[in-house]
């Protein structure tokens, strides 16, 4: 059977050379005589694979010194409590902003530790929109400033970061990391679940700068503490290993092939022929406002509910999956990661140019 384009929005589709390799290195990995899966993650040749991977993803995003690379599980999910947990115990303030369903969990849980407020939110326009920061009312003394930079569920994204005066910017970028080029040291904190942009599930992907850890109160649990992974190398406990082994093959996939700044040029051109013609089609509509709109992930409507059900059943038999849009929002959704080839989005294209000339 032929592979199909994958345009879920996580687990997602992963580099085809990737999956080669890794199928290739199944049974005997780097002539160990047994699989990534079978190894002790305390061997010398497991150790070699945790630390080529966190090496490759310094290389790749420039990653400063100063910053720690962890490697956890419990995806960005547990990060939503991992971050009030470490980093709300200065002043015990936090500012939020509200820009779709991952930020509302992230707000729950910051609720549980701290004073959070929330400066704005787009929920009155179900999340289609990035809003409008006033500074004024940013919290002088807030222990950190936490924003989602992409929405993965409603296609938004920041294209500036909003300036906090040394209020450390913590980031959850499961869906944009490695997308395009950003500077690691404008965050005090980047997380990411790696089953969107990074590799499989299982391995959250956390960057932490040094002078935050270490600052969780002495009744958060061990595991939930990032000094605890720091000190271990992220070996406290068992790792994901397969997980980080196949995270490690994605990095070193993209340094080969031209790093974040290529990947950045590509994600535009893929984004932009999925834009170009949502915006001069009367059928199809985008459902994000035009300068907020992400080059990961694409919603878009057709004129009601049916056509977009036959759209998505006809997409299907043409081998362009997982297009339908999340339960809160409907219609589709074209997420367009790095490992989506230009090819993926021009096939959907001309299925979209073929199915509007038939019912329009
Ligand atoms: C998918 C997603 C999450 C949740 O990730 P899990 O790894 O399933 O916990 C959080 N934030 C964003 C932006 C996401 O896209």
């Amino acid at each position: 059977m032929e592979r199909v384009y994958n345009f879920s929005a996580g687990p997602s589709v992963l580099p085809e050379a990737v999956l080669k390799q890794a199928s290739e290195e199944m049974l005997n990995y780097g002539g160990s005589g047994m699989s990534v899966m079978e190894m002790s993650h305390r061997s010398p040749v497991y150790q070699g694979i945790v630390d080529a991977a966190e090496d490759t993803l310094r290389q790749l995003m420039n990653i400063p010194d100063t910053y720690k690379v962890l490697f956890l599980q419990g995806g960005a999910s547990t990060q939503f409590a991992m971050v009030p947990l470490n980093l709300m115990t200065g002043s015990g303030k936090a500012d939020y902003v509200s820009t779709g369903a991952w930020s509302k969990k992230a707000i729950a849980e910051a609720k549980k530790s701290g004073e959070v407020k929330v400066l704005a939110s787009s929920e009155d326009a179900m999340f289609n929109y990035i809003p409008k920061l006033d500074p004024a009312k940013f919290t002088a003394d807030a222990d950190y400033f936490f924003i989602t930079t992409n929405n993965t569920i409603y296609g938004t994204t920041y294209k500036t970061l909003p300036e906090t005066n040394g209020v450390p910017i913590v980031a959850d970028m499961s869906s944009n990391i490695l997308s395009e080029e950003i500077n690691v040291a404008d965050y005090g904190l980047i997380f990411a679940g790696a089953q969107k942009n990074m590799g499989p599930a299982g391995v959250t992907v956390v960057i932490i700068r040094e002078d935050l850890v270490g600052k969780a109160g002495a009744n958060v649990p061990t595991m939930l503490n990032y000094a605890t992974h720091v000190n271990a190398g992220s070996m406290f406990n068992t790792p994901p290993t397969y997980s980080i082994y196949v995270a490690g093959l994605v990095f070193k996939w993209l340094l080969d092939n031209g790093g974040i700044k290529a990947m950045e040029a590509q994600n535009k051109i893929k984004a932009a022929i999925l834009y170009d013609f949502l915006d001069g089609s009367d059928f199809f509509k985008g459902t994000v406002v035009k300068e907020d709109r992400s080059i990961m992930n694409v919603p878009f409507v057709s004129p009601n509910a049916k056509l977009d059900a036959a759209f998505i059943k006809g997409a299907g038999a043409k081998g362009l999956v997982n297009l339908k849009g999340h339960r809160s929002v409907g219609g589709m959704r074209a997420s367009i990661y790095n490992a989506m080839p230009v090819e993926g989005v021009q096939i959907l294209v001309d299925y979209m140019k073929t199915f509007e000339a038939a019912n329009i």
